[in-house]
């Protein structure tokens, strides 16, 4: 077992800890505040590669392996959890899909401006009355005349108001569950296409959230993504990929909340001494610091079964839901104890902690809420019985 990083692993880890802390940390307050979506990064993050880490050169991705991806993922979060979730959703769940389901032509025409951060991409399983149960999906697809007809509302839509790209579910054969279910890819100027209510967020607020409504939106025969009636098995398998993405988010924000955490300490002075030098503050940090390396090892180790193949599907399913659990979780007590630390400080806006409360928030809910990964660990571990 060797835990050493590989010279390239390495080498993103400075290039977007370099990014996070001269670019996204110190904008990361002002955008949260004006809930603006961050384009000069997502920008620079596709001249950096980070638009398509794991995917082949051929398509203009970086061609990097998951444990890269992983770590990219966790640094930029570190800097900023809006600009970690825009990256995980259109390289995890936009992408994945197109590049382990779709057709050579699909692959060329895509993937090639998605990579480079030229076109965004989004993913659209959710729906008003389909959140943790996918199967539940109303939105329709007939085909009509050689044309996909599609019909419904997906919504929390992540990427929503910018996404170019679109790959959403809709049920091809009504009354058979889970198995009438299949991917399509949408492009925003199809016509029936269009953008509807934007969601005013508790945190990752920079992060575009939406509604996408498809009105007798028409779309070529070939966008088919993977097989008819195979849906909920592309949606599974690139759910994989995205709570791997997701742990990496929770993973980086935790990070970001204890190094806030232990500098604030040694600095803040009560009962003349730093509040460092009283143990219950030692305590919070030392419990902060072995959880947040607890999860680093869970979210490494599930890009790792990532990136050995998407072969041992039961595997890497059970790796990713382990790791997106407790690397949630984790983020969620690590910034609830930043705020203790600070005290006052940490409850208003004058200090990162606050925002690092609310951001991690959300990965404990989004590509499957702790509930779900707790079933999808229990169903692999007990089997059939
Ligand atoms: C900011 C944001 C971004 C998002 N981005 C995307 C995106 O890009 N694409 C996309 O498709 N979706 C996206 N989502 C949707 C997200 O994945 C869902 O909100 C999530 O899966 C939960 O679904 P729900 O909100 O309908 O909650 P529900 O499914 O209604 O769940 C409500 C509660 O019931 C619990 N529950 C439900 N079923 C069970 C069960 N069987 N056993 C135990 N407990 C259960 C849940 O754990 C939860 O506590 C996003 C959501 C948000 C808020």
């Amino acid at each position: 077992m060797d835990f050493k990083l590989t010279e390239e692993q390495q080498m993103v880890k400075e290039m977007c800890r370099k990014f996070a802390d001269n670019e996204l940390a110190p904008k990361a307050a002002e955008y949260d505040k004006t809930h603006a979506f961050p384009w000069e990064h997502v920008k620079k993050l596709g001249e950096m590669g980070m638009m398509g880490v794991v995917y082949p050169e051929e398509y203009n991705g970086a061609g990097m392996d998951y444990v890269s991806y992983a770590i990219a993922v966790e640094e930029l979060s570190r800097g900023c959890a809006s600009t970690g979730v825009i990256v995980s959703a259109h390289n995890s769940l936009c992408l994945s899909p197109i590049f382990y389901f779709g057709t050579d032509d699909q692959k060329k025409k895509y993937l090639s401006k998605l990579c480079t951060g030229e076109w965004i991409g989004c993913f659209g399983l959710t729906e008003p009355s389909a959140g943790s149960d996918a199967a539940g999906t109303k939105t329709t697809a007939e085909l009509k005349n050689g044309k996909w007809v599609l019909n419904g509302t997906k919504n929390f839509i992540t990427n929503g108001g910018v996404a170019n790209v679109a790959v959403a579910i809709a049920v091809t054969e009504k009354g058979i569950g889970h198995k009438g279910l299949t991917f399509f890819i949408l492009e925003n100027t199809m016509k029936g296409y269009s953008v509807g209510k934007s969601e005013d967020k508790l945190g990752i607020c920079a992060s575009s959230t939406t509604e996408l409504i498809f009105d007798n939106c028409e779309i070529p025969e070939e966008n088919i993504l993977g097989k008819k009636g195979e849906g909920f098995k592309v949606a599974m398998h690139t759910l994989d990929g995205g709570r791997v993405g997701i742990a990496a988010q929770a993973l980086g924000i935790a990070q970001a909340a204890l190094d806030a955490s232990a500098k604030y300490a040694k600095e803040r002075v009560q009962f003349n001494a730093p509040i460092a030098k009283n143990q219950a503050i030692q305590w919070m940090i030392a419990d902060m610091a072995t959880e947040i390396e607890a999860s680093r090892l869970l979210v490494y180790q599930a890009a790792q079964f990532l990136t050995e193949g998407h072969g041992d599907r039961r595997k890497a399913s059970r790796y990713a839901a382990m790791a997106k659990l407790f690397a949630s979780e984790t983020s969620h007590r690590v910034t609830h104890k930043a705020i203790q630390i600070f005290g006052g400080y940490g409850y208003v806006k004058d200090y990162p902690v606050e925002r690092f409360s609310r951001d991690a928030r959300i990965t404990e809910i989004y590509e499957g809420t702790s509930e779900i990964q707790r079933l999808v660990i229990a169903s692999n571990v007990l089997g059939d019985y």
